[in-house]
């Protein structure tokens, strides 16, 4: 049987596999005179706590037997669902859900959502918006437990549906959210996680998800499986695959499940206040990109006019976050939003490997670059070789 063992000898019980364990898999208890570490039922074998003991006196025994899985008694896909604060399902979730509902058909199983939502949420029809995007089972749970996005009350509760139901994929939006959430929940049911993917292809035959994310700082595309464990689980950032068209004709069951009541947050919520409030640059339908080819600070006014002339949400390259000029929520690319819009302006914009990632889903992309030769052009489809601030200025009349 795996299990973490403390060697009590040698325990000095400082504590501080207490204060590095974030699942509360290990606590201090009195015996005799002295504390002593012992590990409690919410352990997972992350192992943070054998790092973080001055003495090793934590050791982890894996029985390798146990971690052998029977990969034939995993079925169907399972998509995490996202809601945003007013109960509304996220975007991102309809494009996963349109990817499964297309994997699943390969593969001949089906595709059930779980959606958790706040008590009281507006959004209420989102379990039928999902089956007509394409799920077969909706798992609905409604519980203010859920009402802030506390990732360990999540993870919890869908690793008990997990456990119920034994899907074979597992798919997450990669939100900060589901960043925070997916790996929670790949490490308590020790399974693999391929975050940030850009494809997702399914092995008719053996159900084996390829997943295919860039690797290197974006210099190569690895395609990662998961042959051992199941689930096999990825998260997918918004606006790498297309929403599908709802079909309000399509049927699936919406079934009421509950939040076990062992599951207690350990964080109190006191106050929340929105960071970037109305920013969705995921979203947007239009979008201006400034780059570095701007020259300098004093134009990004001159662009944000520009955007609120030509309403678009304002987006920029990493150089222009990392130099302070605006918020990490405006960064475009491989580290910061895909974007999908419709039309998309990108001014002064090299056009590096790693911002590329983050536009494929762009319909029309319109370049100013003041070098013929800047790599943007090679992926836009109108090619403007202009000085950025004057074609900017001249746009605004
Ligand atoms: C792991 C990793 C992750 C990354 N993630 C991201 C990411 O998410 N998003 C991102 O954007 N970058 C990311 N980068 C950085 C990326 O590699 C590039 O460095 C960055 O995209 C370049 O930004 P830029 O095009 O604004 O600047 P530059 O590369 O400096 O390009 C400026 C461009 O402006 C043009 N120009 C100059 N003056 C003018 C003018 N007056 N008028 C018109 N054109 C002009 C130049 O010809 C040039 O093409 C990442 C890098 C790594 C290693």
């Amino acid at each position: 049987m795996s299990g973490l063992t403390v060697d009590r000898a040698a325990c000095i019980g400082c504590g501080r596999c207490v204060r590095a364990c974030v699942h509360a898999g290990i606590e201090l208890v009195w015996d005799g005179p002295r504390k002593f570490a012992c590990a409690t039922d919410a352990c997972v074998l992350c192992a943070s706590c054998i790092d973080a003991c001055p003495v090793d006196a934590i050791s982890i025994h894996k029985d390798v037997s146990a971690d052998a899985c029977d990969l034939s008694s995993f079925h169907d896909i399972l998509v995490v669902a996202q809601c945003g604060a007013d109960g509304a399902v996220l975007p991102v979730t309809f494009e996963l859900v349109g990817r499964a509902r297309e994997l699943a058909d390969i593969r001949g199983c089906r595709v059930a959502v779980v959606l958790g939502q706040r008590a009281g949420a507006a959004g209420a029809d989102g379990a039928g918006q999902l089956i007509a995007a394409g799920a077969d089972e909706v798992l609905r749970c409604c519980d203010e437990r859920l009402n802030h996005l506390d990732a360990e009350v999540y993870a919890r509760w869908i690793c008990q549906l997990i456990d119920a139901a034994r899907p074979e994929a597992v798919l997450f939006g990669a939100t900060a959210f589901g960043r925070e959430l997916a790996p929670a929940v790949a490490v308590r049911i020790q399974t693999g996680l391929t975050a940030d993917c850009t494809v997702l292809e399914l092995d008719e035959k053996t159900g084996l998800l390829q997943q295919t994310r860039p690797a290197f700082g974006g210099n190569l595309m690895a395609t990662i499986v998961c042959p051992d464990h199941r689930p096999q689980m990825a998260s997918v950032r918004p606006g790498i695959f297309a929403a599908p068209e709802p079909d309000w004709a399509r049927r699936g069951t919406v079934s009421d499940v509950t939040l076990d009541a062992t599951i207690e947050p350990r964080v109190r919520v006191l106050e929340t206040k929105p960071l970037h409030s109305d920013l969705s640059l995921a979203d947007a339908d239009c979008l201006l990109v400034i780059g570095r080819g701007i020259g300098s600070k004093k134009h990004v006014p001159l662009m944000r006019k520009l955007a609120e002339h030509l309403g678009a949400e304002l987006g920029c390259t990493r150089p222009l976050v990392e130099a302070g000029w605006l918020d990490y929520a405006h960064q475009v690319g491989q580290t910061g939003v895909s974007v999908a819009p419709r039309v998309l302006l990108s001014l002064g914009v090299s056009g590096a490997i790693q911002h590329l990632a983050g536009i494929s889903g762009a319909q029309t992309i319109i370049a100013v670059n003041e070098d013929p030769d800047a790599p943007i052009f090679g992926v836009a489809h109108y090619r403007v070789v202009a000085d950025c601030v004057e074609f900017a200025s001249a746009l605004l009349g």
